[in-house]
């Protein structure tokens, strides 16, 4: 099967889904979307009220500043793959739980293996510990850390900006040193990464 069948397939399983007590509460469930031969992949929290209505991904407010700072690093989001830990919303927006987390994670871990990306960008503290079990954004952002075939980038949160504008430069240049990360994959040299 091609990339993009499998995807489809992973979305109408989502769409679908069962699995936790958030398909109770959510109206649309959020697979992600983009291109499936994307170099880069950005993995963000849990869908907001916007995107429980429209069943897309980042299409509210903090979809707003990760447009901007997309923009600002010259990405596009037609190339890149966007979704999210959990692809249902989380009643009043509270944090997913460790079990729907560990629900969701498969169909996350499918969409992975379906695309293959060079590099994972994790928005926030949510996206990072998924892979990253005992680390904390506050230490590891604006880094990238190289593990197997992939190299993950840190940084906040879009939402988290909304809170703390001054955290919206920081997401851009973030982007930006990542967009550089992405145009020198083949001559980047790992003292620059952290391995892991
Ligand atoms: N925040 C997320 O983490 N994901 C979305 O899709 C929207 C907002
Ligand atoms: Fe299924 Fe994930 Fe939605 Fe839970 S959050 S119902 S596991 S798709």
């Amino acid at each position: 099967m091609m990339p993009d069948s499998f995807l489809n397939k992973i979305a109408e399983e989502v769409k679908m889904c069962k699995l936790c007590p958030l398909q109770k509460s959510r109206k649309k469930a959020v697979p992600g979307e983009g291109s499936s031969k994307a170099k880069l992949m950005l993995i963000g929290e849990a869908p907001g009220i916007e995107e429980d209505k429209q069943g897309r991904p980042f299409v509210g407010r903090a979809g707003k500043i990760l447009d901007d700072a997309l923009r600002f690093a010259n990405l596009d989001r037609k190339d890149l793959f966007i979704t999210s830990v959990v692809k249902c919303k989380p009643p009043n927006n509270r944090i997913p739980t460790l079990e729907e987390r560990k629900a969701c994670k498969p169909y996350l871990k499918r969409q992975i293996d379906a695309i293959k990306p060079k590099i994972i960008c994790l928005l926030g503290n949510i996206a990072l510990q998924t892979f990253f079990k005992k680390a904390h954004i506050s230490k590891l952002r604006g880094k990238a850390i190289k593990r197997g075939n992939c190299i993950y980038f840190c940084t906040y949160h879009p939402a988290a900006a909304l809170y703390n504008t001054s955290l919206k430069s920081i997401i851009y240049e973030d982007m930006k040193r990542m967009k550089e990360l992405i145009e020198n994959l083949d001559t980047v040299n790992d003292d620059r990464l952290m391995l892991r």
